[in-house]
């Protein structure tokens, strides 16, 4: 047994290490390589940081590679992101050039790399047309989509389409994300690491300690939401929830994030929420560095309540990363926050703000209540969201992959 594998005994079944080694076996050798678009901040960097090394660990050569691109190649990649989880704003003629041309650029830069490798994954669409750019390829490229494509913009779907043609399969996070192709598909939902700073225990006091740094008051109730700066995450939303709930309930709020390198948005709504929380020294929006994992966990860990209103997403991993936690979470109902949250066993889906702040009063006034959702909310995810399983679907996958499996192999539907 390896090293980094070896320290989930005791929080995983044996019987799970004992398939991801042999899943290893049967791969040992080969090579992959992760490409994506930023190696800070997001979900795809959060998952990658975890599952290269333990891919590297099982004899598995991989390596994790991060496209370049000037401003604007991100402000045309982010419309897309924004498009294909539904919104109308298309392509230009111009934009669709800046995104070729980076693309070709970075193909230049590591086709030496990812010619050679027996399996690329490719992430999200940034870095999608590298597949049908690399046409010296010799292994199996696959394209991971970790975000909501279940109703695309039509015409920037159709665009897309054609890079995602030439890939030897595809991977969703859920079932209703995946659209027709004309390769195999598969569905792996993404996982949090129970073992990383992020998500390890940690003693009260540093909890605390944490809560104090920013002016929290450890005594008095907290709602925490931590996301990126970004609509769709619908911090203010959030805010509205919190002042309706105050109306007649103590509260403190915390809204964390920081900034995605490939996130050129962000600014603009983080201005937005520093205007709507103005005056109101109980609501705490913290930007932070990309690497503040231990502070992520303690603000989770310090919240009484948890929250992710999205009104899109593609999974939400700070869904998982608060219910591993013990906390009941409030969620977006959308995406991948409809896997994670059972409604009222172990958090609450929600539409709007009012039922967000309907919800809030609820598990604030009912604390047993809210403990035994706690309880449901960290067998939950140790059953089906951690890192552990997310490696087996995806050795799995390379396995019937290098099989020459042509059959739709769904992988994990819980
Ligand atoms: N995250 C972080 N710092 C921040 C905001 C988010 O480390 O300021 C982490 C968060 O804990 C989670 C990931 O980034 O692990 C976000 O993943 P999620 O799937 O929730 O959303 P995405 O950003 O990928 O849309």
């Amino acid at each position: 047994m390896t090293k980094l594998l070896e320290a989930f005994e005791g929080v995983v079944y044996p019987s799970v290490l004992s398939h991801i080694r042999h899943l290893g076996r049967l791969l040992a050798g080969k090579s992959v390589v992760h490409v994506n678009s930023t190696r800070l901040g997001g979900g795809v960097a959060e998952i990658l940081h975890r599952l290269v090394p333990l891919m590297n660990e099982l004899g598995i050569d991989t390596k994790w590679e991060v496209i370049t691109g000037e401003d604007a190649f991100f402000t045309v990649t982010k419309t897309m992101h924004n498009a294909v989880q539904g919104s109308e704003k298309g392509l230009s003629k111009e934009m669709t050039e800046v995104f070729e041309e980076t693309n070709r650029e970075n193909a230049r830069r590591l086709a030496p790399i990812v010619s050679e490798a027996d399996f690329v994954f490719v992430h999200d669409p940034q870095p999608v047309p590298l597949c049908a750019l690399c046409p010296e390829r010799k292994g199996k490229w696959l394209w991971r989509c970790h975000i909501d494509a279940s109703r695309p913009n039509r015409r920037v779907w159709a665009y897309l389409r054609n890079w995602i043609l030439p890939y030897d399969g595809s991977i969703f996070s859920l079932p209703e994300f995946a659209q027709p192709m004309p390769h195999p598909e598969y569905l792996v939902p993404p996982s949090i690491d129970p073992l990383s700073d992020k998500n390890c225990d940690l003693e009260p006091g540093e909890v605390t300690r944490t809560l104090g740094e920013f002016g929290i008051d450890p005594d008095r109730p907290l709602a925490v939401q931590v996301s990126r700066f970004d609509r769709f995450k619908d911090p203010l939303g959030v805010i509205e929830a919190y002042r309706l709930c105050r109306r007649s309930q103590d509260l403190q709020l915390v809204l964390a994030g920081g900034e995605a390198t490939d996130d050129p948005e962000g600014s603009v709504v983080l201005r937005d929420v520093l205007d709507a929380a103005s005056g109101d020294p109980d609501i705490h929006v913290l930007v932070l560095p990309a690497d503040a994992h231990r502070t992520i966990n303690a603000l989770q860990r310090g919240a009484d309540v948890v929250l992710q209103k999205s009104t899109k997403e593609g999974f939400g991993l700070t869904v998982s990363e608060a219910l591993w936690k013990e906390k009941p979470v409030i969620g977006g109902d959308t995406g991948g926050i409809r896997l994670q949250i059972i409604d009222r066993f172990n958090g609450f889906r929600v539409r709007t703000a009012e039922g967000a702040a309907l919800r809030l009063r609820y598990l604030l006034q009912h604390r047993a209540r809210a403990e035994r959702m706690g309880e449901n909310a960290r067998a939950y995810v140790r059953e089906n969201f951690l890192i552990t399983r997310q490696l087996r679907n995806v050795l799995a996958i390379l396995v019937a992959q290098l099989q020459g499996d042509r059959e739709r192999l769904e992988v994990f539907v819980p």
